[in-house]
């Protein structure tokens, strides 16, 4: 996998400003206040000292970042990686602000993360990790202020725990500061699955603008966590055909279609490998850019989509599972090569979105039914896709900047209307 930690690489917070450039033609005169959206709002950056299970003590560099909150509380993940650095965070933070916006949810944008590996440590070790954390940032969290929840690395028992201090040191149980919690905490039924399912939303709504078949397309997915397997998931049961899959482990193929719920049932096993899976080949890493397709699916992490794959990859449509798996350049490239890429900012938001879902749901201790969340999912996805590819339309310009050109206008007119302080 291409990493953003080689010095050689784009930053991805560089890969966030020069998408707010790109903009700026755009904005009229809100375009007066589009500094702010370069700057983050705060920045805090925190040390995690745990106790290994052998009495040894480690120290991790922990982040949590506020974008921007001029429409709402701050709003985002937290990642748990080897990779995390602050100005990943940072990054992220931004995208959520722009995804927040562009689907009108009434949030700011946040993001955080430990440098760690999750991998690496005990169960005990990363409840120690995560509460200590937590409790470190407690400081700008808030249901009314900033409102974590899971990303790479972090599940629905993180945001337990989490829930958890932040409670006890609140002295009265919030259930409302994290969203992505378990059922049992005030979690929302449909959450875990959201993402993955605004992924196959947005990637079903691209193909009926394009008159592409969805039964028997064929599609590549990166990453096999809770987006990509998810989105896999749901592809496959419209008829799609999953012919590869990469993650962590490696890539697998089979040109006949992969059996998804095999492969998840495989990976849930003691030690099982996407690799090892026995329904596909393995291939090699690079080679798995090159697999014809109708629809690829990153869904790790970001910069995967550099200026060569993007001359490479043979795909009528992109869907960004992941959060930023596309370079500024690459888009250019994409773009001339007339394929459609639906932005992170909008294919990814079903997650915020069932989080919002998950957070009203708690303010009124009113629990509502699946079926009723992913309705709902529904229409606000295919209604935020429409109204972009609709700007993308008239502005000629491609949905990333269509997505920011909605979102942009509706953080910055909020700032506008707010004034400064003091
Ligand atoms: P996850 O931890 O559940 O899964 C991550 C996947 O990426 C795993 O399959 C892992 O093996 C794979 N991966 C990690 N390193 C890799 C590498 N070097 N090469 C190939 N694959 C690699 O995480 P997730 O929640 O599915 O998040 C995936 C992406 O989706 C991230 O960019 C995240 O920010 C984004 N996202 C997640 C959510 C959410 O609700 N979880 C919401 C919006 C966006």
């Amino acid at each position: 996998m291409l990493s953003y930690l080689d010095p050689a690489r784009p930053q991805p917070w560089s890969s966030f400003l020069e998408q707010v450039d790109r903009v700026a033609p755009y904005l009229g005169k809100l375009g007066y206040w589009l500094e702010t959206l370069k700057h983050p709002k705060r920045c805090l950056i925190v040390d995690v000292p745990i106790h290994r299970d052998d009495g040894s003590l480690v120290h991790f560099e922990g982040y949590r970042v506020q974008h921007n909150v001029s429409r709402g509380p701050g709003k985002g993940g937290v990642r748990f990686h080897p990779d995390v650095t602050l100005n990943e965070v940072m990054a992220l933070s931004g995208w959520m602000t722009i995804k927040s916006a562009a689907l009108n949810l009434p949030y700011g944008g946040a993001k955080g993360g430990i440098r760690l590996d999750p991998a690496a440590l005990s169960r005990a070790e990363l409840e120690r990790a995560t509460r200590r954390y937590t409790s470190e940032i407690g400081i700008i969290l808030g249901p009314g202020r900033d409102i974590p929840a899971p990303d790479v690395g972090t599940d629905e028992q993180t945001m337990a725990w989490m829930m958890d201090t932040y409670s006890i040191n609140q002295g009265g149980t919030v259930t409302g500061v994290v969203t992505g919690k378990p059922i049992s905490l005030g979690g929302s039924l449909g959450r875990r699955e959201a993402t993955g399912r605004g992924v196959f939303i947005a990637g079903r709504e691209a193909a009926l603008q394009q008159n592409l078949e969805l039964v028997g397309a064929r599609v590549v997915v990166q990453g096999f966590g809770n987006v990509g397997s998810v989105a896999a998931q749901l592809f496959a049961a419209a008829g799609a055909r999953i012919v590869a899959l990469q993650d962590a482990s490696g890539s697998i193929i089979n040109p006949a279609g992969i059996d998804v719920n095999a492969a998840i049932s495989h990976i849930a096993t003691a030690g099982g490998r996407l690799i090892d899976f026995p329904g596909a080949e393995q291939i090699d890493n690079e080679a798995f850019w090159d697999i014809p397709c109708e629809f690829l699916v990153p869904a790790a992490l970001e910069g995967q989509l550099d200026a060569t794959r993007a001359a490479r990859v043979q795909t009528r449509i992109i869907v960004e599972g992941a959060n930023g798996p596309t370079l500024p350049v690459a888009d250019d490239i994409l773009a001339e090569r007339g394929i459609t890429v639906v932005p992170d900012v909008l294919a990814n938001a079903g997650g915020v979105t069932v989080s919002y879902f998950e957070w009203v749901q708690d303010f009124s201790s009113f629990f509502w039914t699946e079926a009723e969340i992913n309705a709902r999912l529904e229409s606000i996805m295919v209604a935020a896709y429409k109204a972009v590819a609709e700007v993308a339309e008239e502005h000629k310009v491609s949905m990333r900047t269509a997505a920011f050109i909605i979102a942009c206008t509706r953080v910055l007119a909020a700032r506008d209307r707010r004034g400064l302080y003091p």
